[in-house]
């Protein structure tokens, strides 16, 4: 068996314990004689897997009584209509941060649904950044405020998350549990599972029982959080295999420790930016005051050069480093699960490669 140095946005590496496990029991749940894709989600068995994902969350945010844990189907590109669909009401207005291509998708579809007030843009900015303290201009009584804790494709990131008047929404897609955060700050979270939690396809959200209260009744059934909260994420047939991964990834992460895991990712990530600035050759993307843990983006002197770059990486191991195709550039993202020893390859690698090509 060998695996690579996966540098993948998303989905991306998990966790190979939390592989392991999947597949040792793959055919034979727990004895159940049958694996998590077929058994009831009604049943005790998988209800267990259930409530442990969930717990494991709990635990990890430390989250109250008053917050829910819930799994929706269609990732956070769902969130983005859903979050509008709930809250922003007719006579509404949210205010809206536009960080970047994600922070900018959330706006699109928000737009869609009702008004919408852009509070800093700094989406356009080259070298990439977040707002900076004071640039958000918030509007007094929105029904919601909404960020992007980490821009997976610029990659910038808050590094000071904001603190709202108004509720307080972040797509923490790709950078969820990379960090300690106080969710007291925060009415909801959510994220795409594929990024730092499992596989694609579902989104995990924590939301404040109140919060979800307050959204719109008049809208179908799958489209209200009440329901997901009422229901346990058990209205459907959830996406019960995609919370089994989220189980086994924060049944590893427990045990590692979010305050290990955020001093490991500080340690990749300044490793890399370290080599970025001791050279000439490599260019960081993000103003470095803002640079992301997660996703580091840089750029070579010419297109050609990224392109061979990436070719002679991938002869070494090192994949899924091309940028984003909307703004190019190279991205190695190295989330919870991206060991350590993928961040001194890479770099060894940069070194040899501009000793051949700079
Ligand atoms: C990947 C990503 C998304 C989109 O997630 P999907 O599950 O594909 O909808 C949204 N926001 C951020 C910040 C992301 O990194």
């Amino acid at each position: 068996m060998a695996r690579i140095y996966n540098f993948s946005a998303g989905p991306a590496v998990l966790p190979v314990e939390a592989l392991e496990a999947a597949r040792d029991e793959m055919l034979d749940y727990n004895g159940s004689g049958m694996s998590v894709m077929e058994m009831s989600h009604r049943g005790k068995v998988y209800a267990a897997i259930h409530e442990e994902a969930k717990q494991n969350i709990r635990d990890l945010m430390g989250l109250t009584d008053d917050y829910e844990v819930i799994f929706v189907q269609g990732g956070a590109s769902l969130q983005f209509a859903m979050i509008p669909m709930n809250f922003l009401g007719e006579g509404k207005v949210a205010d809206y941060v536009d960080s970047g291509n994600w922070g900018a998708q959330a706006i699109k579809q928000a737009r869609l649904i009702g008004q919408v007030n852009i509070v800093a843009d700094c989406n356009k900015d080259i070298p990439t950044r977040m707002p900076r303290e004071g640039e958000c201009k918030w509007t007094p009584g929105a029904a919601y405020a909404h960020i992007t804790s980490n821009e997976t494709i610029s990659g910038a990131q808050w590094k000071t998350l904001p603190k709202t008047e108004a509720p307080l929404v972040a797509d923490m897609s790709s950078d969820i549990l990379s960090r300690p955060f106080d969710i007291k700050d925060f009415a909801m979270v959510y994220a795409g599972a594929q990024k730092n939690l499992g596989t694609a396809g579902m989104a995990l959200v924590v939301i404040r029982k109140d919060f979800a209260e307050t959204g719109s009744k008049a809208l179908p059934t799958m489209l209200k959080y009440s329901t997901f909260i009422e229901k346990d994420s058990l209205y459907n047939t959830p996406p019960c295999f995609s919370i089994y991964m989220l189980m086994q990834t924060t049944r590893w992460l427990k045990k590692f420790g979010l305050e290990n895991i955020y001093k490991q990712n500080v340690e990749k990530a300044a490793k890399l930016y370290a080599a970025i600035d001791a050279s000439a050759f490599y260019r960081g993307t993000a103003v470095k005051e803002f640079r992301s843990d997660m996703n580091v983006t840089f750029r070579l002197p010419t297109e050609e050069l990224e392109a061979t770059f990436c070719a002679e990486a991938k002869k070494v191991g090192l994949e899924g480093l091309k940028g984003h195709r909307s703004v190019g550039g190279i991205r190695a993202s190295i989330y919870n699960a991206f060991p350590p020893a993928g961040v001194d390859a890479l770099v060894a690698f940069m070194a040899d490669f501009e000793r051949k090509f700079g």
